[in-house]
């Protein structure tokens, strides 16, 4: 859904900044791929999760994202323990909008919080402010959701001071059940990488890196949350089912510009820019632009990658144990119960410490 009011200046999302969301010709859109993908690859009979991502879900407000699960359940069916999340911005949040939300089954909130400074909010060109977030919560809670999450962003330049731990301990106080951490990243081709490129602004150290991601960890943790993938938290019982399903390899269905797919053995994309997948759909011309088969090594590495990201870890097998002992001295894995675990201090390494068990293991 890929409707934003305004591109926030980290993001590189192919999105359609739209001040007036088309919604009728969206969910039209929608309606036409669900349509054309059934007579190709018919969605399986019942889901287990649904998600709702953007660009801003909640630009739909309460009528179109009914209309959009009402377009998908016309294909397929799922009861009430399924997961279904929207992600929203904190602004977007309304009494109405959420009961609307509710009523068609949503039960899961991803908001984008981001951070509680605003100064920050105001140089990530947020459309949100501080008190909005919190204001967002109670809405949510009133409307009956109690699944919510909150993303928040570390690592901002040393030009832009805030008070990460404030931003923490904000969060914590409002006591989501779900809380997810992204590091910032400088892409090309966003109002960030233009600034980095002028010289206007300089990344963050990857001492600060180091210093922001292991604070997230211990007072995360020492709040009650189990810090369960690497850029994820969650109280008992409240991780991200659909997201746990990505990193399990469980195929999933896409519809929407750029989305994504997978069918246990091949990736595929749909095209991205928002008019072009519209204009192929209502053709009635399949709008998937590329995709990728995976065969048995392939996989096997994204296991191992992707078992390292999570505290389930990988089994350990043939000589991991061995290979992984110089990891474990250090302090970045542990082996419990079988299982190769990365530790905080590993996951800062994960994609060096994946690269190395898995080419050592291809020799
Ligand atoms: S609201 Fe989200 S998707 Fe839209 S521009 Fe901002 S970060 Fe990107």
């Amino acid at each position: 859904m890929p409707f934003c009011a305004r591109r926030c200046s980290y993001c590189d999302f192919s999105i359609a900044v739209r001040r007036d969301v088309p919604v009728a010709d969206y969910v039209d859109g929608i309606r036409r791929e669900l349509e054309l993908r059934a007579r190709l690859e018919p969605l399986a009979p019942a889901l287990d999760t649904i998600y709702l991502g953007g660009g801003t879900p909640s630009r739909l407000g309460g009528e179109g994202v009914a209309q959009v699960l009402g377009a998908i359940a016309a294909h397929t069916s799922w009861d009430a323990s399924a997961e279904v999340t929207i992600e929203a911005n904190p602004d977007d949040v309304t009494a109405e909008r959420a009961g609307a939300w509710v009523e068609a089954g949503v039960n899961r909130v991803s908001l984008g919080a981001q951070t509680f400074d605003e100064c920050a909010l105001l140089w990530m060109r947020r459309t949100h402010d501080a008190e909005q977030i919190g204001r967002a919560v109670g809405v949510l809670r009133e409307a009956g959701l109690r699944d919510i999450s909150i993303d928040l962003i570390f690592a901002l330049p040393a030009s832009v001071p805030r008070s990460w731990q404030g931003d923490l301990e904000r969060a914590i106080a409002l006591r989501p059940n779900h809380v997810s951490v992204y590091g910032l990243t400088v892409e090309a081709h966003t109002p960030l990488g233009r600034w980095s490129e002028r010289g206007e602004v300089t990344e963050s150290p990857d001492t600060s890196y180091e210093r922001e991601f292991l604070l997230a960890h211990a007072t995360l943790e020492a709040a009650g949350y189990e810090h369960y993938e690497v850029s994820n938290y969650a109280l008992p019982g409240a991780r991200a089912r659909h997201n746990s399903s990505y990193w399990r390899h469980v195929p999933y269905a896409a519809i929407g510009p750029a989305a994504h797919r997978f069918d246990g053995a091949r990736r595929s994309w749909n095209v991205a820019p928002y008019a072009e997948w519209l204009a192929r759909v209502r053709a009635g011309v399949e709008p998937t632009e590329g995709g990728e088969s995976l065969g048995p090594d392939e996989l096997e590495c994204e296991r191992a990658y992707i078992g390292l990201r999570t505290t389930d870890g990988l089994v350990v097998s043939g000589d991991v144990e061995a290979r992984t002992s110089r990891w474990r001295d250090a302090g970045w894995a542990t082996i419990v119960d079988g299982r190769l675990r990365l530790t905080a201090l590993g996951w800062l390494r994960l994609d060096a410490l994946a690269a190395d068990l898995t080419l050592a293991g291809s020799r």
